[in-house]
């Protein structure tokens, strides 16, 4: 998970180590490479699994978690963008096939990151991982700098979003006078997805937190991020390009030769990156259908749930041509 939020971040303490002997030297280094969590930490990290759990998003993805074993560990994570990083999902290639989380020990100073008011930012940062975990053992791990990654992000970035509503609405998630501002910007990419599928545009003045992001102003940032009208499971497409530096034209990448195997593999884990935000997006709008959570549009109004003029918020799902029930790029209220 990279973010465009900017902190001040803290030094970090670097241990002592010694180099007298190889295999001390090789042990220090990779305790340096990685480390597991505390005890005490290990009990924050219960906290946020268990309030993932309790939403019907995240609920798989704790699922996944212990079937798999995932661990969680510390690991200094490089600046991205020149922009801090959260917490990374170790590709398995990259980790003896392990399953593994790591969070930025950058932060480990200051773990109330993760904990202020409540553990809603380290259960949407899990989410974030976890579901590039389940991407790369269902799908694979794509290229970087490709559309598989790209919808890999959009994946991992509209996950949190949803556990993020759905912790909202059962007010799990901190209400807006005492959230911090990681939360905060949660907040507003949820903001963002309910504007661009017909709702209100999100002001400054509610996110006093967010004075400008990725070089840009509150409003200019918007603007950015919603200027090309993408509805449904792309909603936040323009969010994660920015932060992550994707171009624009991965949305639809044009499919290889038949000769280009390699190209082919990369266009086929697109498409099922794809598909998997579509699935995760579908069970998002069934979520905010059985809890009778209007449309993004109807909200914005005065009128009252007998609002003949707000949108179905709704898919339709069943219609998918695969027979699964599913569309990449369906639209919310459409
Ligand atoms: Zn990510």
């Amino acid at each position: 998970m990279r973010n465009s939020l900017r902190y001040s971040a803290f030094p970090i303490p670097v241990p002592e180590i010694s180099f007298s002997d190889d295999n001390v030297a090789i042990y220090e280094k990779s305790k340096l490479e990685s480390l597991p969590l505390g005890l005490e930490e290990q009990k924050i990290i219960n906290r946020g699994v268990e309030t993932l759990s309790a939403t019907s998003t995240g609920k798989p993805l704790v699922d996944f978690l212990k079937k798999e074993g995932v661990e969680i560990r510390w690991k200094n994570l490089s600046l991205i963008n020149s922009e801090p990083n959260y917490a990374e999902a170790c590709p398995p290639s990259e980790c003896s096939g392990k399953k593994v989380v790591y969070l930025n020990n950058m932060n480990r100073a200051y773990i109330d990151l993760f904990l202020d008011a409540n553990p809603t930012f380290l259960a949407v940062t899990l989410a974030h991982e976890l579901s590039h975990l389940a991407d790369f053992k269902n799908i694979g791990e794509p290229k970087k700098g490709t559309s598989g990654e790209l919808y890999l992000e959009l994946n991992g970035c509209s996950t949190g979003v949803y556990i993020y509503h759905q912790l909202a609405n059962v007010h799990i998630a901190p209400n807006p006078k005492v959230e911090n501002k990681d939360i905060q910007l949660i907040r507003l990419h949820l903001a963002i997805r309910d504007y661009v599928n017909g709702g209100k545009r999100p002001m400054a003045n509610d996110f006093p937190f967010i004075k400008g992001l990725s070089g840009l102003g509150f409003d200019d940032y918007i603007n950015k991020v919603t200027g090309q009208q993408r509805k449904g499971s792309m909603s936040l497409a323009g969010v994660v390009e920015l932060t992550y530096n994707f171009d624009d034209r991965l949305e639809n990448p044009v499919k290889p030769a038949s000769y280009d195997y390699a190209g082919l593999q990369e266009y086929g884990k697109y498409e099922k990156l794809s598909k998997s935000l579509g699935l995760r997006t579908a069970d998002y709008l069934h979520w905010k259908e059985a809890n009778n959570i209007s449309a993004p549009n109807s909200q914005s109004d005065d009128n009252d749930s007998s609002d003949p003029g707000g949108y179905q918020d709704g898919p339709g799902v069943d219609g998918g041509g695969d027979g699964s029930g599913y569309d990449p790029h369906f639209q919310d209220g459409i």
